[in-house]
């Protein structure tokens, strides 16, 4: 489940010569199609500028039962990708979930998520840094589920970092991302469900 940050009325960060709404939803259409080429089946949150409110993000997520709920957020400030997985204290898993806190049930898992994109970012030579936020998606979802915010991409060869207005910084981010998704859904796969 991937889900493009922001959209409509709210335009999120400024970047540069494009707005973050923009980015996250060029980002989510290019990792779509790259995850759909790769077997997976992709629901987004929304597939154009439109204003989608939390609830709405969860409950999608939520009705697709997806292995993997990606909500993708971008930012100028610092570098890197910064994964989040909600504040939330871990909570049992129970027949059913109180809805603003449904994701106290998949805190293990999204760690482990996260820990897979980590370390599949990273192989890729992108700098990452994990961190735990609340925030009202993500935290209502139940699926294993990390934000990103994505800064640009700093390294020896570009100290000043690639912009995030460069399409090759989107191409390199979302091929990343598609190869993080194989790996975890290797790992779904073995049968390791909460
Ligand atoms: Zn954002």
């Amino acid at each position: 489940m991937l889900d493009a940050a922001h959209g409509g009325d709210d335009t999120g960060a400024s970047l540069g010569s494009q707005q973050e709404k923009a980015f996250t939803l060029a980002l989510s259409v290019r990792l779509r199609s790259l995850l759909a080429a790769r077997g997976f089946d992709v629901v987004t949150t929304r597939e154009s500028d439109v204003t989608v409110d939390a609830d709405r993000r969860a409950e999608i997520a939520n009705r697709a039962g997806a292995m993997a709920c990606l909500s993708l957020h971008a930012t100028e400030a610092g570098s890197g990708v910064h994964i989040f997985v909600s504040s939330l204290a871990a909570a049992g898993q129970r027949q059913f979930l109180p809805w603003r806190t449904a994701q106290a049930a998949w805190i293990p898992r999204s760690l482990e998520l996260a820990g897979v994109l980590n370390s599949a970012l990273s192989h890729a030579s992108i700098t990452v840094t994990l961190g735990r936020v609340g925030m009202p998606a993500i935290d209502s979802m139940a699926c294993p589920a990390v934000a990103f915010e994505i800064a640009p991409l700093r390294s020896a060869d570009a100290p000043g970092g690639q912009s995030l207005d460069d399409p090759a910084v989107q191409a390199r981010l979302a091929e990343a991302l598609a190869a993080a998704l194989v790996e975890w859904r290797s790992v779904a796969r073995g049968g390791r469900e909460p």
